[in-house]
């Protein structure tokens, strides 16, 4: 058996995680990611949606 580190891949691109700190908390668990980008990014594709409001913003908006 090879002796393995912990290493976690990011959650976004794959990449292995070297670094600790750039993680998520999510209804997932915990998610990991190489770097303050892929954090951010995961932030902004999955973790934009607002869960429990239900008020949508109109499209059609009026000039005044
Ligand atoms: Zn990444």
């Amino acid at each position: 058996m090879t002796t393995v580190k912990y290493t976690k891949n990011c959650d976004l691109c794959g990449v292995a995680v070297e670094i600790k700190g750039f993680t998520l908390t999510s209804e997932k668990g915990l998610l990991s990611f190489c770097c303050a980008g892929c954090q951010s990014i995961y932030q902004l594709i999955y973790m934009n949606r607002p869960s429990t409001d239900t008020h949508q913003p109109s499209i059609n908006k009026e000039e005044n």
